[in-house]
């Protein structure tokens, strides 16, 4: 019999810092950085002391059907060759803060900007929030292609810090690294 504890039924949010890879072999609904294990979406975390596994389940909730067009926002949970996986968070007009019990979308490089895409992590990083438009939905694929579209917070890749903008440029305002993101316009206001 497996032996599965719900943490006090704790609920963590997307990039949620749940434990160390020390203590526990990510599972489900997680993933590993640098030995630290976070949450992909928003749910519940569970461990089983028997497997040393650690996994979130999905908050179970009602989505509201996607439909072409919509704008949502997620946060890119990896970086692929050619595409960015984000786990949806929101659709714009029908309550940002609504979860979405998505399976996940995808950017292709195709349809990240207007120009061509050297290299994704010049574009995209793991945990940055983004506001994407949803081109289909058999393949959930999202597009950023606009100003008003893509990275709308972003973290130091090197001490997790929030990203301030630079003219085109992001700065961490506490260890002076600079990086570049495909940002909207938006970037850093909140604003969907
Ligand atoms: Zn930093």
């Amino acid at each position: 019999m497996e032996i599965v504890q719900k943490e006090k039924e704790k609920m963590v949010l997307p990039g949620e810092l749940i434990g160390t890879s020390e203590e526990f072999i990510p599972k489900k609904g997680t993933f590993e950085e640098r030995g630290n294990i976070y949450a992909t979406g928003t749910g519940y975390v569970k461990t089983n002391s028997k497997e040393r596994s650690i996994s979130v389940e999905p908050v179970t909730s009602t989505p509201p059907a996607l439909a072409v067009g919509d704008i949502v926002i997620g946060q890119v949970t990896d970086l692929k060759e050619s595409v960015a996986l984000v786990e949806i968070a929101g659709i714009k007009g029908r309550g940002e803060r609504a979860i979405v019990n998505s399976e996940g979308a995808a950017i292709h490089v195709s349809n990240v900007k207007d120009a061509y895409v050297k290299d994704l992590s010049y574009e995209f990083a793991p945990f940055d929030i983004v506001k994407g438009r949803v081109l289909d939905l058999r393949n959930m694929r999202l597009s950023t292609v606009n100003k008003e579209l893509g990275v709308m917070k972003a973290y130091c890749g090197n001490c997790r810090t929030v990203l301030k903008r630079e003219n085109d440029k992001l700065k961490c305002p506490n260890c002076k690294r600079t990086e570049t993101r495909k940002m909207s316009s938006d970037y850093g206001t909140g604003i969907i």
